[in-house]
């Protein structure tokens, strides 16, 4: 066993959304982008790598409703609940409660508090909570984007509010914008929010670079608003540039990665061009930090993803990086990736890297 957890849950994979939602009298129906098998793709990339059986397994839980309050509202756990126990329904834009899915919800949510109970309690020195579905996208009274309830929001309020931390960071490197994540805590000076993501791709309004936070929170909310096509020199940049003083300067007690694999550039929600090494690189920076200043603690919480052939190779290479095994699977879709054209540092993005970093000294 290593020093690595592992919480997974076979009930995260018997949660869908449905078809996509018809845009128009000639929208074809359309499979719903959000599909377990993908997830499961990356999961089985672990197992027969040989990786996963290698990892500490740490089960999953479900979250109270008295957890689950900490972020949400009541009235909006409890309606989850009513639609999970009826016939299910929408909570907000591409938000669907599925009947029987609100055990599954509160595990997803439960699975990262056990991530963070396993680091904390020092059973692990990190560990991947692989939940479905994602939850960066949710906010206290509504869901938005396959997320209903925020896992990684809720994750950072348990080591708090359950474990007594005062600092906690959070990197979310979804391509979306991690609008859930960032309004839980956005003006909350104790923890710092992260976001790296392709620009006004998802949600439209917001992830802006202005958004720092409000009141006490002012200057512990971090958007970088990355242009479309950014590959791996604009994501090891941004880490360099941006993540890692901030993080160096805000000294967390935790670090929470939002752990999406839909920046690859395969993803079908995304334009952006990062491939295996990219999450490899990130996750190695990140790492080292985390081992500087808070003993290496570091929970990662899988968020989106929707490219079941090649997103098991990112997820699997941050995995190996957690964990200090390296396995003998080779990523050739990836070679081919890193040979596209454009994948260096490009002049128009390395001004809003340049601009975000100014933001951290202003
Ligand atoms: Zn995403």
């Amino acid at each position: 066993m290593t020093a690595t957890g592992f919480v997974c849950d076979e009930r995260y994979f018997w949660v869908e959304q449905g078809p996509a939602v018809p845009l128009g009298r000639f929208d074809q129906p359309l499979e719903a982008w959000d599909s377990p098998e993908g997830k499961r793709r990356m999961l089985n990339l672990l197992d027969t790598s040989g990786l996963l059986a290698q990892l500490t397994p740490i089960p999953a839980r479900m979250a109270s409703e008295d957890e689950l309050t900490r972020f949400h509202n009541a009235d909006y756990v409890a309606r989850v609940k009513e639609l999970s126990e009826g016939d299910g329904g929408s909570v907000g834009e591409q938000a669907i409660v599925t009947p029987g899915s609100y055990d599954i919800l509160a595990l997803a949510a439960g699975g990262c508090m056990a991530a963070v109970d396993g680091v904390l309690g020092g059973d692990v020195q990190n560990a991947f909570a692989f939940v479905r579905p994602a939850g960066h996208h949710a906010e206290r009274d509504r869901g938005r984007g396959f997320c209903i309830f925020g896992n990684t929001a809720l994750a950072v309020m348990h080591a708090c509010a359950g474990h007594g931390l005062g600092r906690v960071a959070v990197v979310d490197w979804d391509v979306h914008h991690g609008n859930g994540t960032q309004s839980a805590f956005y003006d909350n000076a104790d923890v710092l929010t992260i976001s790296i993501h392709q620009d006004r791709r998802y949600p439209q309004d917001s992830g802006g670079m202005e958004e720092t936070g409000a009141g006490d929170g002012v200057g512990a909310n971090i958007n970088v608003p990355l242009p479309a096509g950014s590959g791996h020199g604009a994501y090891v940049e941004t880490v360099a540039e941006v993540v890692m003083p901030a993080l160096r300067a805000f000294q967390p007690e935790l670090i929470v990665i939002a752990s999406g694999f839909d920046a690859n550039g395969f993803d079908p929600l995304g334009r952006m061009m990062c491939h295996s090494e990219t999450y490899r690189e990130m996750t190695v920076a990140i790492m080292g930090l985390a081992g500087d200043v808070c003993e290496g603690r570091l929970v990662v919480c899988q968020e989106g993803g929707y490219s079941p052939g090649y997103m098991p190779y990112c997820c699997l290479a941050v995995v190996e990086t957690l964990s200090g095994i390296r396995t003998e699977v080779e990523d050739v879709r990836g070679a081919h990736l890193a040979g596209v054209a454009g994948q260096e540092l490009q002049a128009h993005q390395a001004d809003v890297i340049e601009a975000a970093a100014a933001l951290l000294s202003a």
